[in-house]
């Protein structure tokens, strides 16, 4: 007997980002590498929001927690007649299926959709994920007046309870649904063609490998390339897609003369001369910029869409934790120190007091990639108007360690065409953040949110024991971030004298 197959919302727009990553949904979902820590917290956090905008409508009935899918269907159908505001409504006609976060009556018959997203902008994807819905409940008989996006208000700023009245701002987005709504029958009807067949089809990697969100299946699909594969080629993967589209893997195989911007050139060279490229001249000025002492600096922050503090906005960094790493000549012995905040409450001023005293009055201030940890200064600068001076003091000793990377006046093949720390430090030492439980900025703040306690997704509260064990993890993390910049310069000092 032949399977029906059902195009569920999140099928439908995986379909749409690429058919073979829906035919694997459909037919070897067990083969889709699971989400990790980082994304299931951050899946939470989408979840929270919507909680949120529930709020707005006291009176309206949660159907996403009734039951299994079937039970929920029976009890959406009954539950219309009452004309109240539906929560995780669901509908199903043939071989599609979908929810839509708020269902609200509108005139005597029809309904508008109401889809809750955590992010602070209308984005394309966000269309065709309300267009879908708009199909489905159009042919099971539920009638559509108008489709809004409910994101996230960035202007608002929290006093005392959330007021999800102000957290969230409302679009009409009824005429972009009905623009892709013609499309859907018959990507649906080619969806179902392409689901039904026996084995994965045959689609070359390319630009929907990473948009609009990466690909869970990119390590199997893009395995098969060589190590230094023109999708390394800094800035746009047009060139990449044009290249690999003629067959051109490697960088190294590029021809000469081939249309490239000036920083594609220097990876081209490097590959076929097998060695990195070293601006002496510039690295010079760089490194006779610096005084001593140098003051190796690093904050880690988090942001999260629903503010957890008054005078917060949606997601604006919160700096909670950083490290020193303190050097007074090239090869002598670094001074560290750090801070990370413990609790529930807001970390910034107790940091700010922290900093001041570890912090000297003289020499270079080291970072990586200046325009964070300036921002984030600037921002405390604003909230703190007692330290304003003191910071403004700081941010005129910043240096920034990530340019001669991002100029490319050193590049070596091995950092894949990115200037961050995270591939420079192994292109450049021996060290690498390969093998640390936690080993990104995204990692560290998600584990910090899930130790720290005020921050309800829903995450069993840790045993004081994994409290530790991460808390010690985040020192290390953040150690290595000031730690490494040290070898990095090391190194280029070492190139040019
Ligand atoms: S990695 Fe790319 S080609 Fe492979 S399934 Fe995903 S989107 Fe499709």
């Amino acid at each position: 007997m032949d399977r029906k197959i059902i195009i569920s919302k999140s099928k439908y727009l995986a379909g749409l980002q690429c058919l073979k990553y829906l035919w694997y949904q459909v037919n070897a979902s067990e083969e889709i590498p699971e989400p990790g820590f980082t994304a299931r917290f951050i899946f939470k956090q989408g979840l929270l929001v919507g909680e949120y905008a529930k709020k707005f409508y006291s009176e309206g009935i949660d159907l996403g927690k009734i039951g299994d899918l079937k039970e929920q269907l029976v009890k959406t159908s009954e539950l219309l007649s009452e004309r109240k505001p539906l929560f995780e409504a669901s509908c199903s006609f043939g071989n599609v299926y979908s929810r839509a976060d708020i269902l609200v009556p509108a005139d005597t018959d029809r309904w508008d959709i109401i889809e809750v997203k955590s992010s602070t902008q209308l984005k394309e994807e966000h269309i065709h994920d309300v267009s879908f819905q708009k199909y489905c409940f159009d042919k099971a008989g539920v009638k559509i007046r108008k489709c809004y996006l409910a994101n996230i208000n960035n202007q608002y700023i929290r006093k005392g309870d959330i007021n999800p009245g102000e957290l969230f701002k409302k679009a009409d987005i009824t005429a972009e649904v009905e623009e892709t709504f013609k499309e859907i029958e018959g990507r649906v009807e080619e969806m179902l063609l392409f689901a039904a067949r026996k084995s994965s089809p045959e689609i070359f990697i390319g630009k929907q490998c990473n948009e609009p969100y990466i690909c869970p299946l990119k390590d199997k699909c893009w395995e098969f390339l060589p190590d230094n594969h023109v999708f390394n080629l800094y800035g746009s993967k047009d060139k990449a897609a044009e290249l690999y589209s003629k067959g051109i893997l490697s960088i190294k195989d590029i021809p000469d003369g081939y249309n490239l911007n000036f920083k594609q050139k220097i990876q081209l060279e490097c590959a076929k001369a097998d060695k990195p490229k070293i601006d002496k001249g510039e690295i010079l000025k760089f490194i006779n910029r610096l005084e001593y002492p140098l003051y190796f600096f690093d904050f880690e922050t988090f942001s999260t869409a629903i503010p957890l503090y008054t005078g917060v906005k949606p997601y604006q960094r919160i700096p909670f934790q950083y490290s020193i790493h303190i050097l007074d000549s090239i090869e002598g012995q670094p001074k560290h120190h750090d801070f990370l905040a413990e609790g529930a409450e807001d970390p910034r001023e107790e940091l700010l007091l922290n900093l001041r005293k570890q912090i000297g009055e003289t020499g270079s201030i080291i970072v990586y990639y200046e325009s964070f940890e300036k921002g984030v200064l600037k921002e405390l600068a604003e909230t703190f108007p007692d330290y304003s001076q003191w910071i403004s003091s700081i941010l005129i000793r910043i240096v920034d360690l990530y340019k001669p990377f991002g100029n490319f006046h050193y590049y070596h093949s091995s950092q894949k065409g990115s200037a961050s720390v995270k591939n420079v430090l192994p292109a450049i030492t021996d060290l690498s953040y390969e093998g640390m439980e936690i080993a990104d900025g995204m990692a560290a703040s998600v584990y910090f949110l899930y130790i720290c306690g005020n921050y309800n997704t829903g995450e069993s509260c840790p045993a004081k024991e994994e409290v530790e064990k991460v808390r010690k993890s985040l020192i290390k993390y953040c150690g290595m971030d000031t730690g490494g910049m040290i070898h990095i310069l090391r190194a280029l000092v070492k190139e040019v004298v």
